[in-house]
Parts: C-alpha cells; structure tokens; sequence
C-alpha cells in the first residue's frame, strides 16, 4: 500500500498532522479514487487521484488538520477561486482548483482542494540534471512561464505569491513520460464505480458545501470560507469499497515482474543503458511549460498584517531585515530561483549554527554578491540595528564570497558573453530596494528571455506601479 508517511515525516501523521492515505481510498462520497502520491509540502500531502463523475485525473492537496493548516488551506481555496474566475481561459500559468471538500480521518477534519493534475516541480526538474544545473535556454524558458504567472497575480489580481521556491512551481507534464498518469493505463477504480455514467456537474468547480465527513465547508455571512460541524460524522473509512486488484498497471510493478527473469545482470546494464538515452532524449523534447503553484501563503495588497513569509533561501532583504514588504519580494526570489536553476546551487548558500548567525551570512552573502546596501534598507527593518553595526558593516560576517559575475564565470564556468547576459538579466531582479526591481512585466520584457513569438498582453497596472518606482532616488549606501 502507498500509504503517506514518506520523507514527510511519520511524526507528522498524528492528531492534527498529515491524513494517512492509502491507494485505492475513497474521498468525497466516492467521487475520487486515490492512486499514488505526487508530493507533499509542510502544510500538506498531494495524491494523484480518479475522479469518477469526469473521468479524469486530479491532483488532491489534503492539508494538516490543525486549525492553522486548516484555515490556511480554506484562504488557498479563497485565492484560487478568484483566480480561477480572472483566468477563464486558462492562459495565466498558475494552478487551478476543481473542488474543494473536507474528508474527516484518525487525524482529525482535513481541508481538500482538488486541483487540476500537473506534472513534476522544479525541485524533481533539477535533480533530473543531478544537480548541476539546466541549460540556459531551458532556464529563460521555466523563466517566461514563472513571470508571467506573476504578471498575472501581481499585476490583474494584486496577489503576492509570498512562497516562491522551486518546489512550489509546477510542469504541466512529468519528466519522465512513462509516469505520465495518462499513460499508466487503466485507473484503479473500485468495482461498485465502473461503469459508472459521467455526470458533468456545474458545482465541480465553485462548490461552497461539501457533502460528507464531520465538517463541511460553508461561506460565512461575510463571505468567507469556514470549516463547520454538520452533524452527520460519517467516517470515511468504514465505507470503503473493495478494490479490484486486476485494474492495478501502473507505476512499474508489471514492468519489473518481467525484468527479474533471465539473466539478471545483463538485464539491469540494458534496463540502465535504455533509461538513460531514455532520459536524455525524454529531457531534450520536455515541455518546460509550467505553472505557479502553491497559493496557501499568498496575500493580498494592501498587505495589513506584515509577518513572516517566504522560505528561507528565496527571501529578500526585507524579510530579512523585518520591514514592509510587497509584490518585489516575489521578484527577488525569481532571481534566486532563475540562477539556482542555471547552476545547480542555492544563490545563498551558506552554513549557520543558529538563526542569528544564519540572517548575518545571508545578509553578508547578499551584500558580497550584489554590491553596498543602500542605507535605507539597511537601517529600516525591525531587526536591522541587531544585524548592522553603525558604520553600516554587518555584525559579525566574515567575508566568503564572491561577486555575481565572477560566481558566474569562476566557479560555474559560463563563458564571457554567456554570463554577462545572465547577469543582466539577474541583477535588475536581485536590486536592494524593493520599488527598483522589475515588475514581471518589465523583467518579461528583458532581452535575456528573448520575447521571440510569445506574445504578450502587458497588464497595464503592473506598467504603472514601475513608472512610480523609477522615481525614487538613489540613497545612502551602508557599506
Ligand atoms: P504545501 O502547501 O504543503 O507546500 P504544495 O501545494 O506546495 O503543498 O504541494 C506539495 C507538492 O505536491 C508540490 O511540491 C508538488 O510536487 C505536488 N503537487 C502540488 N500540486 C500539484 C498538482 N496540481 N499536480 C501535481 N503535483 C502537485
Ligand atoms: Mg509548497
């Protein structure tokens, strides 16, 4: 059984954590058979799934069931449904919702979004490149999609992302086509739903009550999305159907029943040889269409309450420093994300004992690499007077890196021309103060991605908001 408990941690499927899954489960009356596990991430765990009334696969995000998850799960189903209404046609590169309920388990009431499938994230892309990094054209690629989700979100929908990281954003296909769901063959489905007539509902997308389980999932009188008690407590579990072990063919179960047969070893060394022109053919032809996924942290400008956000390698000066933060933040960790995906290796890369000596190394990095801080930034977070001493130097660092461009063509290589395009590309996106980054649009229209025949609808508010920025003067330097 393909039961959760992975790299998530078993000490996570407790009363309050991760609902324990199992293939062949049943969810939301029966309407969605689970198959495998396609991910999961510290608010939840993502299962590939059947969904019997449109015959088709989805992806299921069950979220922890403690009261924080849970509520931030039910302001994910919030964002992606005005998304989904502002993105009729399906052209804005970030991920849709089908349907939402709650599914009541041994852990306690789990929010489930049903999402539409995608393929693998950009975490599984660069290991598929053991970790050396992505060639360049693929990267200014992956690059067009993220910003352009993000034209969207900031520009249309005045959205910041907050969590932008490779693991949250998303291929529409998988790397390898022979996981490809599509074509794994016939889906596991219990007995009692084959044959089972299709039946297109309307309330698969927008629903705002789910059916069954302890909770359900209802708009309250301002609109917003809570989890209630309904009184029926039916448990999931004592209902589930048999399963009919005939209709299991995929993952490579069949496959490998076949390949133990003979003589082992040469069948391993062909097994080897295949997979790998296999890959490399497979990793030329890949569609690197992708799509912002993961709304869960995802605010709302103006932005009320400030608050931690983003994960620690993509955050920028001013979430590190504890001052206000907008729509740039999510700029500055595409910059961390387009040379991660290039090189293989963090942009901020660093070891620490403790949290203090973590914020001085990626303050101190981020100042080596990118140049003298402007004192402005420098001086107004809630932390900085605990990080910069008064001459403006940060507490404590000792120097150990390098700049950009010599990182670029010492350590990984890139010819002269190659790397001075990259960071051209790179350090507008990585600017100190935040009102002089890029909007998406701008950065979509920078030379590095080539505009070539992508055509663009530039979201006219994204344009303004830049105008404005190009204003402010340059300020003091810290260092
Ligand atoms: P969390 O909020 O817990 O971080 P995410 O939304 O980031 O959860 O999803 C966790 C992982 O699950 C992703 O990194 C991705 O690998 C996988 N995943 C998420 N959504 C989908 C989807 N729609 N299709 C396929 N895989 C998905
Ligand atoms: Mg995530």
């Amino acid at each position: 059984m393909d039961r959760g408990k992975g790299e998530e941690g078993s000490e996570n499927y407790v009363e309050g954590g991760y609902h324990p899954v199992n293939r062949g489960d049943l969810l939301n009356e029966e309407r969605y058979v689970v198959q495998s596990k396609l991910g999961w991430g510290g608010f939840s765990t993502v299962w590939l799934a059947w969904d019997t009334q449109l015959n088709k696969y989805v992806a299921l995000k069950i979220s922890r069931s403690k009261d924080y998850f849970r509520e931030t799960a039910l302001r994910e189903i919030e964002t992606l449904k005005v998304i989904s209404e502002a993105d009729p046609d399906d052209k804005e590169c970030v991920v849709k919702l089908l349907d939402y309920f709650m599914h009541s388990g041994p852990n306690g009431n789990h929010v489930c979004l049903v999402l539409e499938l995608l393929g693998d994230n950009l975490r599984t892309l660069l290991k598929h490149y053991s970790g050396k990094g992505i060639p360049l054209n693929k990267v200014k690629e992956i690059c067009f999609h993220i910003l352009r989700g993000l034209d969207f979100l900031h520009g249309k929908l005045s959205i910041v992302h907050t969590d932008l990281k490779p693991e949250n954003i998303l291929l529409l296909s998988t790397i390898d086509p022979k996981k490809d769901p599509k074509k794994l063959g016939v889906p596991l489905i219990p007995s009692s739903n084959k044959g089972k007539s299709i039946i297109a509902t309307s309330s698969s997308s927008g629903s705002n009550i789910c059916k069954k389980g302890n909770q359900q999932i209802r708009s309250n009188q301002k609109g917003k999305l809570v989890a209630q008690d309904c009184g029926t407590a039916a448990n999931e579990e004592e209902e589930k159907l048999g399963v009919e072990a005939q209709t299991r063919t995929w993952g490579n179960e069949k496959i490998l029943s076949g390949a133990w047969e003979g003589n082992l070893a040469q069948r391993i060394r062909e097994l080897n040889i295949n997979s790998l022109s296999e890959k490399q053919n497979s990793m030329s032809s890949l569609d690197l269409k992708c799509k912002i996924g993961d709304m869960g942290n995802a605010r709302w400008l103006p932005i009320d309450k400030m608050g931690p956000i983003q994960t620690h390698r993509y955050k920028c000066p001013e979430t590190l420093l504890g001052s206000s933060f907008s729509t740039p933040a999510d700029i500055w960790s595409v910059g961390c994300i387009a040379f991660e995906l290039a090189t293989g290796d963090f942009l901020f890369s660093h070891r620490a004992k403790n949290n203090q000596e973590k914020l001085v190394n990626h303050l101190g990095l981020m100042i080596e690499l990118l140049g003298v801080m402007p004192w402005g930034v420098a001086t107004g977070g809630k932390v900085s007077r605990d990080l910069f001493d008064n001459k403006g130097n940060v507490k404590g660092y000792r120097k150990c890196g390098r700049k950009l461009i010599d990182l670029l063509r010492d350590k990984f290589g890139y010819a002269k021309k190659n790397a001075d395009d990259f960071r051209d590309f790179l350090v507008p996106l990585l600017h100190f103060v935040p009102e002089k980054r890029p909007t998406a649009m701008q950065a979509l229209l920078h030379p590095w991605l080539g505009g070539g025949p992508r055509l663009l609808q530039p979201s006219s508010s994204a344009a303004q908001t830049q105008q404005n920025a190009e204003v402010i003067p340059e300020e003091k330097t810290a260092v």
